[in-house]
């Protein structure tokens, strides 16, 4: 029996068998196999370079080529590759040496090629890299391919086990047959993890090292309550989790009964809770657990399920979708923040070098403007189904504001010039979710209606800590006097301009900031719909008094340590069994 610690991110306990997967950009964990695999895997590289070489021939013969085409040629230098011995030998003798799987031999190998080529001063040369990095694509697609088609058709219970998942590949989850998520990588905040939660499989990420002790089939715990994950359990550890999940489930159906009520204070402040969602079938489920509409719908992953482009019809149809679950009440789409871990690394010839710093949301959208108004002319169209508000992500200055409000008046015109009907009042909003937005507040509060606070990346970005990044995780904390200043500063700057203001990063769905947040002014939280009930019931359970106090204390410390520890605590008087 191994046990191993990470970060909970969505609650909830299962067990089941392991089954593990690779991460979709092809980083293979080092696995060690046993010597008398050997054999197998020296013939299952060779089988992959036959059938890579196979695959690619038959492409090459399907393609109608132009005069002068150069795709002809790129065909030729990749079939030489995947029939030259000398590099098949390579990596079949670093199976024989190290005894590590197919996958891990192929991966390294050729990505010491790459490397070296991409050293090299000839331009010519170092772009061969591009090469090198498709053949190992290639390669490892002909050795997970079946792995990866596992995922989508289980016919059994499982606990996915990965070095690192993106959100691409944990949207596709089946919720039936996935029981539990158990990664190395990731951190609380990542949006593997939101995702989890929104689909409500229990999840912990940050194991570190937890693929090295887990084979496929073996049985494991994941305690998405306490952070914990158990390989190989005891019959003793069994019967302990079984009893447990059971009493979380009992919770579960006891705060489902409040669903209906308002989520409002003793002394009667009301809060609107609305849902999270990436989904529009998500929507429904909001609506089941006691929302009171969606407070951030993440449009992006209209991008992430499919090969296409989505068309203005595909993101219409979604939206919708959404709207008529809600009738009247709001809905506030996002646009879509693309960039950073979501879809377009994967696009790139080479990858940005500092993707949550570079190219992302709405920056991409204002470099890609085709996709931008597309989008936009589907919210304004779906606009006059419902409550309907835009919100722009990632802004950090007036200017990119001013840009983005510019380009939705263009969209209106064509609209106007087409008759197509749109509610010309729709709310505009944005995230703050940089120090410069936060910084700058009072001044953006001019030119828009509403702001909602993402202090996923407001903390990413104020404490310089990687949010998906286990390595620095226990740096990473809303809870930090620096990013607490500035979310004061950013609601007293939205009350002082009289305009809305909600908080949609994960603080809003974890109990211990419940009361901070109400102290501290808001009065609309967006979270992940799983935890409507509990967070509903803890604002039901306290007076605006007691959540004043809370903010006043934490607000006269200076370490994230001790304000974390009295957090707990102030909410674990209100509502134990959430801890
Ligand atoms: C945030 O950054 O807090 C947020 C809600 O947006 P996302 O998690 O999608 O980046
Ligand atoms: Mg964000």
């Amino acid at each position: 029996m191994e046990v191993k610690k990470g970060i909970a991110v969505s609650p909830g306990i299962s067990i089941a068998k392991a089954l593990i997967i690779d991460s979709e950009d092809y980083r293979i964990p080092r696995r060690q196999i046993e010597p008398s695999q050997r054999m197998m895997e020296i013939q299952r590289v060779r089988n992959a370079f036959k059938d890579a070489g196979t695959e690619l021939t038959q492409l090459e013969v399907a393609q109608d080529y132009t005069e002068g085409s150069k795709i002809k040629d790129i065909f030729a230098v990749h079939i030489r590759y995947l029939r030259d011995r000398s590099l098949r030998k390579k990596v079949t003798d670093l199976v024989q040496s190290d005894l590590v799987t197919a996958e891990f031999a192929v991966s390294t190998v050729l990505r010491e090629i790459a490397e070296h080529f991409k050293k090299q001063k000839d331009v010519y040369i170092s772009e061969r890299a591009a090469d090198i990095y498709d053949i190992e694509r290639r390669l490892l697609k002909q050795l997970l391919g079946r792995k990866r088609e596992d995922v989508g058709h289980l016919t059994e219970e499982v606990v996915v086990v990965a070095r690192e998942l993106s959100p691409t590949q944990t949207a596709g989850f089946n919720r039936e047959f996935v029981k539990g998520i158990a990664s190395d990588a990731g951190g609380r905040t990542s949006h593997a993890a939101i995702i989890a939660r929104s689909l409500g499989i229990p999840a912990v990420v940050a194991l570190e090292d937890l693929t090295e002790y887990v084979r496929g089939g073996d049985a494991v715990i994941v305690d998405g309550n306490r952070g914990i994950v158990i390989v190989n359990p005891d019959d003793e550890t069994i019967q302990q989790y079984e009893e447990y999940s059971r009493e979380f489930i009992q919770l579960e159906h006891r705060l489902d009964a409040i669903r209906q009520k308002p989520a409002v204070t003793r002394d009667g402040a009301r809060v609107l809770l609305l849902g999270n969602i990436e989904f529009p079938d998500e929507a429904e489920i909001v609506l089941q657990k006691g929302g009171d509409g969606i407070g951030l719908y993440r449009t992006e992953f209209l991008y992430l399920n499919t090969d296409r482009e989505p068309t203005e019809q595909d993101h219409y149809n979604a939206y919708a979708k959404t709207v008529r679950v809600f009738d009247n009440k709001p809905i506030v789409i996002r646009t879509m923040d693309l960039g950073a871990d979501k879809y377009t690394q994967s696009k790139r010839f080479a990858p940005e070098p500092n993707p949550f710093l570079g190219l992302r949301s709405i920056r991409f959208c204002l470099q890609n403007l085709t996709m931008f108004k597309k989008q936009l002319r589907a919210i304004l169209r779906v606009s006059v189904l419902g409550d309907v508000k835009i919100m722009f992500p990632l802004i950090t200055n007036r200017q990119e504001l001013m840009q983005a409000k510019m380009i939705l008046h263009d969209v209106m015109e064509d609209l106007d010039e087409e008759s197509i009907p749109y509610s010309r009042d729709i709310d505009v909003g944005i995230m703050i979710e940089t120090p410069s937005a936060a910084l700058t507040a009072f001044s953006l509060a001019r030119d828009v209606d509403f702001f909602s606070v993402g202090t996923n990346d407001l903390t990413q970005y104020t404490l310089a800590v990687d949010r998906g990044n286990e390595l620095v995780s226990t740096l990473y904390s809303p809870a930090d006097p620096a990013v607490l200043r500035l979310l004061r500063t950013v609601i007293q700057d939205a009350h002082k301009a009289q305009i809305h203001l909600s908080v949609c990063g994960e603080v809003a769905s974890e109990p211990e900031y419940v009361m901070l947040l109400l102290g501290l002014g808001v009065r609309t939280l967006s979270l992940t719909s799983p935890m409507i009930p509990e967070i509903k019931q803890l604002i039901r359970s306290v007076t605006t008094k007691d959540c004043n106090d809370v903010a006043r204390k934490v607000l006269s410390m200076d370490s994230e340590r001790h304000i974390s520890s009295y957090l707990r605590n102030a909410a674990r008087k209100i509502l134990p069994e959430a801890f």
